[in-house]
């Protein structure tokens, strides 16, 4: 499939408001920068303090763990509080496998426990709740918008979401995440567009850069991925797609819509 390249002049965010998930840190944050170095305003929610980026008037950082409903839900009040509406919305806090789903834990009867959920909780229920949050607060403002124009939701996906070469935990949740998209294409589609990138290994502070050298593959700035995100966010003909990055290179790959 052939690659693309995204130019910064494409990128068009001028006044939107935008919501970021795990904005503190890696891939989140490197979009909140983009974000706002194109005009727009943002709030970053995260579980853990921003690093190095202070509060202004264009942004605003609120803790959050996506894990839990009413947290979640006080981040898009917030927002909408401070700035009267949301147009774009990117869910994508995540977090590294750390345990095997399969792993049984028995408790002092010897009965099995349940399996650790937090994995599938934060990737998975984490987003669907944000994309619900999201697809509802969108729509609520569509008279700000200009005729015609859809605000959106990206939502963060991985190279695991189409193999497997992580935990079982992580690979479950980064497919079902393009499920997100499959299941809901048609009831949002005109109303507001929902996309989802797919970044390769990317240098963060999630995956240890030891292990990555080990698997012998290269390793791209995450602020290649923000701009695939950004492209999502500006362009109004993108419903149902997934990007996936790799060091600068871009390709449409699986689009939901075609299966
Ligand atoms: P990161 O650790 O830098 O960022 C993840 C952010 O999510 C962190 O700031 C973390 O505090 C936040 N977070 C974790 N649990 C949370 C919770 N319960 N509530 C709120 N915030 C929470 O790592 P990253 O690589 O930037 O990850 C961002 C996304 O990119 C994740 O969904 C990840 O799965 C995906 N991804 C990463 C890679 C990679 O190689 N780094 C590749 C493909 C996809």
């Amino acid at each position: 499939m052939a690659t693309f390249q995204i130019s910064d002049d494409s990128l068009s965010l001028q006044d939107k408001i935008i919501l970021i998930t795990g904005g503190a840190s890696g891939i989140g944050k490197a979009t909140v920068e983009l974000c706002l170095k194109h005009g727009a305003t943002v709030v970053a929610g995260d579980i853990n303090p921003p690093q190095d980026l202070e509060e202004t008037d264009r942004f605003k950082f609120v803790k959050v763990d996506v894990t839990l409903w009413e947290s979640l839900r006080g981040v898009f009040v917030q927002a909408e509080k401070w700035f009267g509406r949301i147009d774009h919305v990117f869910a994508n806090a995540g977090v590294a496998t750390t345990t095997d789903f399969l792993d049984a834990k028995l408790d002092e009867n010897g009965e099995l426990l349940p399996p650790n959920m937090r994995t599938i909780n934060v990737n998975l229920i984490g987003v669907l709740n944000t994309v619900h949050l999201a697809a509802h607060f969108i729509q609520k403002h569509s008279r700000h918008r200009a005729e015609g124009e859809l605000g959106s939701i990206v939502v963060t996906a991985s190279t695991s979401s189409f193999q497997n070469f992580s935990a079982g935990d992580y690979t479950i949740t980064k497919h079902a995440v393009l499920g997100i998209i499959r299941g809901l294409e048609h009831q949002i589609e005109g109303q507001v567009r929902l996309n989802a990138v797919a970044p390769s290994w990317t240098a963060t502070g999630m995956i240890p850069s030891a292990f990555i050298e080990s698997l012998g593959v290269g390793v791209q700035a995450p602020e290649l991925v923000a701009k695939s995100v950004a492209l999502l966010f500006t362009d109004q003909q993108r419903h149902a797609e997934v990007i996936y990055s790799w060091d600068g290179k871009y390709q449409e790959v699986n689009k939901a819509k075609g299966g």
